[in-house]
């Protein structure tokens, strides 16, 4: 995205401040551009000489953070891939600690500077995306005028100023909550907790309390929303519950008194005199699985809430929750041809995302493999059976096939394109209906520069070949 690309948001609140800007990527970048655009004194730095090349195209003055006074520096934007205290803090981190700066991220300037807009902040472990936007899905087919960004989609501050009357809803990883010190929320989502990120947090510890800001709320909030499958979230609901506002206890496995849970495909909300059946989601296709269960009890709980129970519009969202059109990347259904799906979830990075595709498919002809994670695809082993045939690509080939070697039959196809043919080859001679399924459980950096470059030449290759019949 050109940093330049529309400014809405009024950063004249910041007209004369003095902002170091760390790491000038996806979000800094822009930031940057939109601070000085405002008035803002500006001092832009990232360590990687071609960010800085980008920066430099667009008129951000250089310089280096490394070598000068923080002193007069009053806020410094860090972008959250750059360490703020774990493994240890970059250079410059502890050089505007020392100075008594301030470090913060593009979110905690978007909501100073749109202090009368609503703020709905999701997070989890896993599931912050597809909820993310599935709420703004649901606001926006109810009419109201709502956007969504942080971890998705724009950068905060290149989207568009909601105002008094809209609502922001952002998706927040543990290193931009890391980042933002005001009560900053009117609307709190928490789906799951589990290990994740403890480099960058220190411990499990760390990673929760990080976890644990997303209820850092203003005055005017309106609740929270915990989905309450794990044991951490439980322990933060059991404490939040005493909380004023409404807390929603949200489940995909059990049903929960007074919560909203998915019981036999049916979400359910148990708030009412008799309990609701919302909508049969065994019959929503772009959400699939037990996983997606969750992100729908949550994004239903989250928007229920903003409609205040309003029971004849919660009948518009059940309705809503049909038609989503489902995430890029995410078990997407890419084509569909003689009964045999073409699904590509190439944001399954890891064995664990992976196990959620197999889960909920059979007879798959599975595309695996990339840059392997610790332990591979060793806890796969209970879904090798549903597996008419793995084709294997990328670094992790030999390795895979070692895995499966006696399990489940499989091809060194080495490259996507050519596992995605002999795939579709395959399915062709299948007699009975089939899945072929992108789900690497790997990272993509072997051979693409990212999860989306290696979706779209999945889908590019299907769509190629069979036409677009979807
Ligand atoms: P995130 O933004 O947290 O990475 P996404 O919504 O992008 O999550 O989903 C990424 C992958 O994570 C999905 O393809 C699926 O494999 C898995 N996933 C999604 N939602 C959940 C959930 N609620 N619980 C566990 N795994 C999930």
């Amino acid at each position: 995205m050109k940093a330049e690309s529309k400014l809405d948001i009024n950063l004249s609140t910041f007209n004369g401040k003095t902002i170091a800007v760390l790491g000038l990527g996806k979000s800094g970048l822009p930031a940057a551009y939109a601070l000085k655009k405002f008035g803002a004194n500006i001092l832009a730095w990232d360590d990687d000489v071609y960010q800085r090349d980008a920066a430099k195209k667009q008129g951000l003055p250089l310089v280096d953070l490394n070598n000068i006074d923080m002193k007069g520096v009053s806020l410094m934007l860090l972008s959250p891939g750059i360490p703020l205290a774990h493994p240890s803090p970059h250079p410059v981190v502890n050089k505007a600690k020392m100075a008594g700066c301030e470090i913060v991220c593009d979110i905690e300037i978007l909501a100073r500077a749109e202090p009368n807009a609503f703020f709905i902040g999701i997070t989890g472990t896993n599931g912050k995306s597809t909820t993310t936007a599935l709420i703004g899905h649901l606001l926006n087919k109810l009419g109201k005028k709502a956007v969504i960004g942080g971890n998705i989609g724009k950068p905060a501050l290149t989207l568009s100023s909601m105002g008094e009357n809209g609502i922001y809803v952002l998706e927040l990883s543990s290193y931009q909550l890391e980042l933002i010190s005001s009560p900053t929320f009117n609307l709190s989502v928490l789906l799951n907790i589990s290990p994740d990120h403890i480099d960058r947090h220190g411990s499990m510890e760390g990673y929760i309390s990080a976890k644990r800001r997303i209820f850092s709320q203003k005055s005017k909030t309106i609740g929270a929303v915990i989905g309450v499958d794990d044991s951490i979230c439980r322990d933060i609901h059991r404490n939040l519950s005493k909380a004023e506002k409404p807390v929603i206890a949200i489940s995909a496995e059990r049903p929960i008194c007074n919560g909203v849970y998915v019981e036999n495909g049916w979400l359910i909300d148990d708030r009412y005199k008799s309990k609701c059946r919302i909508i049969d989601l065994s019959k929503v296709e772009r959400l699939p699985g037990l996983h997606n269960a969750q992100n729908t009890a949550a994004a239903y709980a989250a928007v229920s809430l903003i409609l205040n129970k309003n029971a004849a519009k919660l009948r518009e969202v059940a309705d809503s929750i049909s038609d989503f059109p489902g995430l890029e990347h995410r078990q997407e259904l890419v084509a569909i041809t003689n009964g045999c799906r073409f699904i590509n979830d190439s944001k399954a990075t890891n064995a664990n995302a992976t196990a959620r595709a197999l889960e909920c498919n059979n007879n798959i002809i599975w595309i695996a493999g990339g840059r392997a994670k610790e332990g591979g695809i060793e806890e796969l082993n209970s879904y090798f059976s549903k597996i008419l045939h793995v084709f294997l690509i990328g670094e992790s080939a030999n390795e895979f096939a070692q895995t499966l070697e006696g399990k489940a039959p499989y091809t060194i196809s080495i490259d996507l394109i050519k596992a995605t043919e002999n795939a579709i080859e395959l399915a062709i001679k299948e007699d009975k209906p089939c899945v072929v399924l992108l789900s690497p459980a790997c990272s993509s950096f072997d051979q693409f520069p990212d999860f989306e470059a290696r979706g779209k030449t999945f889908r590019d290759t299907v769509k190629n070949i069979l036409g677009n019949r979807l």
